[in-house]
């Protein structure tokens, strides 16, 4: 009877383990795997948009894509909030007044909200910031036009918290040449790359814990800071060329490069980045498309252009032909797994630039979207160390570098 009774007892043990690992493994499942992480957001502009004009993020909006609500909806932990102006300062106190307008609006949000926002500026401060209940909200510069040339400009921004500067948006200034310059989709320039200046200014960064963003930049500016930086570096929003051949990605050679360094190319999930049909969809209904829509319309009687109603009609008709082509998660997807077949799993992130973006992927809409590309993610086969890398966990390796 002895027999019987341990053989029950084993059998009882058996199942008892197989029940605790199912359990387990459910809880290990998507959802689970994507609260655990730390979820890292690398560029969204809400600040310079919606912020300025007035929204208040604290609470659910029906419109724009990042508020509170949606970013812990979303699981997100920490997001960089983009500082921008563009090439011409909307002040006429110019562009260094422009950001500092913008990190006060910041600075304000949460002062007013402390349950909800959180402020940081180095890795240690941010990982022992994150919380359940609030968004860490770092600063990341977009342009450094922003400096106006001047290192104290950049030391009292540096004071004032920011985490990273884009050397440049897709203006070249004094001591750095853009990507959209150096391409030549705008300006043409008569030297490319870094000045000696521009060296000094990531001299002082990299002494100050400032991580060194190249998205924006030319190439030859990425490889000239690639040569001076002391710090692994980031590419904050940016895609994949070999994918989507537009000049704001990152070419093989360059994500090579970056993964020498130690850096971390973070994916943008805007759709003309990061899917070709797209790119030549829009190229056609925002050239020809919209003109044959325009002559079609001007036809018809009732369509009389009173206060700009055609023009809006075309553009209404427009955003719908467009819409018909817009890529879905799997696109993002392929650019994260395309990164990680070339270098590795631990150079990709996230840096989606929603509220930056006029079109969204299909299943990506908004900041509470991302379990969604976890799930997709997990799909693929990532294992659940491989997620927590590539929502956050590589950007946070990148910081504690940078500043710890
Ligand atoms: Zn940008």
């Amino acid at each position: 009877m002895k027999w019987l009774q341990n053989s029950c007892r084993q059998l009882l043990g058996l199942t008892l383990f197989l029940v605790l690992g199912h359990i387990i493994g459910y809880g290990q499942s998507y959802n689970s795997v994507h609260r655990k992480a730390i979820l890292v957001d690398t560029h969204n502009d809400c600040l310079s948009g919606q912020v300025l004009e007035g929204r208040d993020i604290s609470r659910l909006l029906s419109i724009g894509h990042s508020d509170y609500v949606r970013w812990k909806r979303g699981g997100v932990d920490i997001q960089f909030f983009s500082v921008f102006t563009g090439e011409t300062p909307r002040k006429k106190e110019g562009f260094y007044q422009d950001a500092l307008q913008e990190i006060d609006s910041l600075h304000r949000i949460i002062l007013r909200h402390p349950d909800k926002f959180d402020f940081a500026t180095g890795y240690k401060q941010a990982r022992k910031k994150v919380h359940r209940n609030k968004i860490v909200a770092m600063i990341g510069v977009e342009g450094g036009h922003m400096i106006e040339s001047d290192l104290s400009k950049l030391d009292s921004l540096i004071a004032k918290g920011m985490s990273y500067l884009t050397l440049t948006w897709n203006n070249s200034h004094d001591w750095a040449t853009s990507a959209m310059d150096e391409s030549g989709a705008g300006k043409s320039l008569s030297a490319k790359g870094l000045t000696d200046f521009g060296k000094q200014v990531m001299k002082r960064m990299n002494e100050a814990g400032v991580i060194v963003d190249l998205s924006h930049v030319g190439e030859k500016t990425f490889y000239d800071a690639l040569e001076v930086t002391t710090k692994p570096v980031l590419l904050t929003h940016s895609s994949v060329w070999s994918l989507c051949p537009v000049f704001r990605n990152a070419k093989d050679q360059q994500i090579q490069a970056l993964a020498k360094n130690g850096g971390v190319i973070c994916i943008n999930f805007y759709p003309a980045f990061i899917s070709k049909t797209f790119v030549e969809a829009k190229k056609y209904w925002e050239g020809h498309g919209k003109d044959s829509i325009l002559a079609a319309l001007q036809q018809l009687p009732e369509y009389r252009d009173e206060a700009g109603l055609l023009s809006k009609q075309v553009n209404s008709l427009v955003q719908q032909e467009l819409s018909k082509s817009l890529p879905g998660i799997k696109e993002v997807v392929d650019h994260i797994d395309y990164v990680v077949k070339l270098v590795g799993v631990d150079h990709v992130g996230i840096g989606a630039d929603y509220d930056g973006m006029g079109f969204v992927p299909k299943g990506l809409e908004d900041v509470s979207t991302y379990p969604q590309l976890t799930a997709a993610l997990k799909r693929q086969g990532y294992s659940n160390q491989s997620l927590k890398k590539i929502l956050g966990g590589n950007v946070l390796r990148v910081l504690k570098a940078n500043r710890f």
